[in-house]
């Protein structure tokens, strides 16, 4: 039986993405998808990121048949309804439709797939992977677990939310996007391309009790709650999934890395599962590749964990301070447990003439230290510039590297003597660009 270079476990966005990537790097890549396609699937909102990674990916027509964000009413902050402007970015997919295009794109680009096959919990055999699959078993050097939240590959999880279950139905209908509050949770409803509207109600797992609850009737008082969906028939079925936020104990080994939700979940209410299952694949396909290439083994791991931790970290802050947003129900326990005050906000500082001639320096904050990068293909290690400002180290300013116009600081005058030295090795416009983005963060100082 054929050995693979790589075994990806899934073919929803983050493992067609990731194998499409390890392929076209040159690597013998099978894929194991156990349902046949296309099927449903929940998150069909795609965020302003996905749409330019799909262009970068050569990919775009998988957004065919999608259907721009109508905007949207939301009701949040108080009692108040706010017709929101559609973002021109943002997208509503069929996820079936979206997720099979990816799918053939990555069998375009090299992979086998095999579908509809469910893979058995992966083993570590003498000479690398084993997937059970049927009868068969698959060999392969290098594990990409990319099968969503049943995680084929185990492990254990940690937490980073609180245990939510998702209420959600669908309907013939149209409109604008709805996003509204109720004391025991919040909804969100669209248009799907076409002609259907899903709704669904985010709730308190205790709220349902398995044998008791009478599902439709609390699907329809949620709804309620938040006087966004009247005239709505009756939803014939309304189904139930988990939606508690968590990330894996082990995102990443020397032969194996879990990707997209088999590696972490989001809170819905950033509307961005699919941009971060993406992101996340082409991360894992940086880090597969120098695993695999014998590159910087401990660059590579350091690179996928820290993303991750940060994509993590960046997303629990956000969702934490919009559940604050909510004044109309902040002492109903749904609201309380999950709203936490956001960070006072940076105040960004104008450059001005007066600047150029005192003295500069970096603030006592910053720091430039050895950070993996993905570098071309490869993870290796950068100096970067990092700072409690900034949501990631920076390593470069469009194609410059960042530490060497940062070592000049120390050997300048004043700002303008600074700016000479950077104009010299920068495209014009640039040094003052890059100075004003750094004095405006916090990160150069003039004395
Ligand atoms: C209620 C809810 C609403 C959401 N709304 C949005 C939204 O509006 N916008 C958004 O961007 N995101 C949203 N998300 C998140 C989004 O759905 C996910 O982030 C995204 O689907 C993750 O992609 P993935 O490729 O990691 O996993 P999945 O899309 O789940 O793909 C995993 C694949 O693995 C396959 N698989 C599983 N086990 C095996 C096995 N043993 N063998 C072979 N194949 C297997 C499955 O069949 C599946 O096709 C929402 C999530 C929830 C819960």
């Amino acid at each position: 039986m054929t050995a693979w270079d790589v075994c990806v476990i899934g073919g929803g966005p983050a493992g067609s993405v990731c194998a499409l990537r390890l392929a076209r790097l040159g690597h013998r890549v099978v894929l194991v998808e156990r349902r046949v396609f296309p099927r449903p699937h929940v998150g069909e909102a795609l965020s302003p990121g996905v749409p330019p990674l799909l262009d970068f990916l050569g990919v775009r027509e998988a957004l065919d048949g999608s259907v721009p964000s109508p905007g949207a009413l939301v009701r949040w902050e108080d009692a108040h309804i706010r017709m929101v402007e559609p973002d021109p970015r943002a997208v509503t997919v069929d996820r079936g439709r979206f997720d099979q295009a990816l799918l053939a794109a990555a069998r375009a680009a090299g992979v086998s797939v095999f579908q509809p096959v469910r893979a058995g919990r992966p083993r570590r055999g003498p000479a690398g992977w084993e997937i059970p699959v049927g009868h068969d078993v698959l060999r392969a050097r290098f594990l990409v677990d990319a099968s969503g939240r049943r995680r084929a590959s185990g492990g254990t999880t940690t937490a980073t939310g609180l245990r939510t279950l998702t209420l959600h139905a669908t309907w013939r209908g149209d409109g604008p996007t709805r996003l509204g509050t109720g004391p025991r949770g919040w909804c969100w409803g669209t248009p799907l391309p076409g002609g259907a509207f899903r709704a669904m109600a985010f709730v308190d797992a205790e709220l349902l009790h398995p044998c008791s609850t009478d599902l439709k009737r609390l699907y329809h008082e949620l709804l309620d709650s938040t006087g966004l969906f009247p005239d709505r028939p009756s939803a014939r079925v309304v189904a139930v999934c988990d939606a508690t936020g968590y990330r894996d104990d082990s995102p990443v080994t020397d032969d194996s890395v879990k990707v997209g939700e088999a590696s972490f979940t989001l809170d819905p209410l950033t509307s961005s599962g699919v941009d971060s299952a993406l992101q996340s694949a082409m991360a894992a396909a940086v880090t597969a590749h120098t695993l695999l290439s014998d590159g910087d083994r401990a660059a590579a791991l350091e690179f996928y964990r820290d993303s991750r931790d940060r994509a993590v970290a960046r997303h629990t802050a956000w969702t934490g301070a919009h559940y604050h947003r909510c004044e109309p129900h902040r002492d109903h326990p749904f609201w309380r447990r999950r709203a936490t005050p956001p960070p006072p906000t940076a105040v960004t500082l104008p450059l001005t003439p007066d600047h150029l001639r005192r003295p500069v320096r970096l603030s006592a904050e910053a720091a430039v230290v050895p950070t993996p990068c993905p570098v071309g293909d490869l993870v290796t290690m950068r100096r970067a510039l990092t700072h409690p400002a900034l949501p990631t180290p920076i390593a470069h300013v469009g194609d410059a590297e960042l530490a060497p116009l940062l070592d000049c600081v120390q050997h300048s005058a004043s700002l303008a003597d600074l700016l000479r030295t950077w104009s010299a090795r920068l495209p014009a416009g640039r040094a003052e660009a890059t100075a004003e983005w750094l004095y405006g963060k916090g990160l150069l100082v003039t004395d």
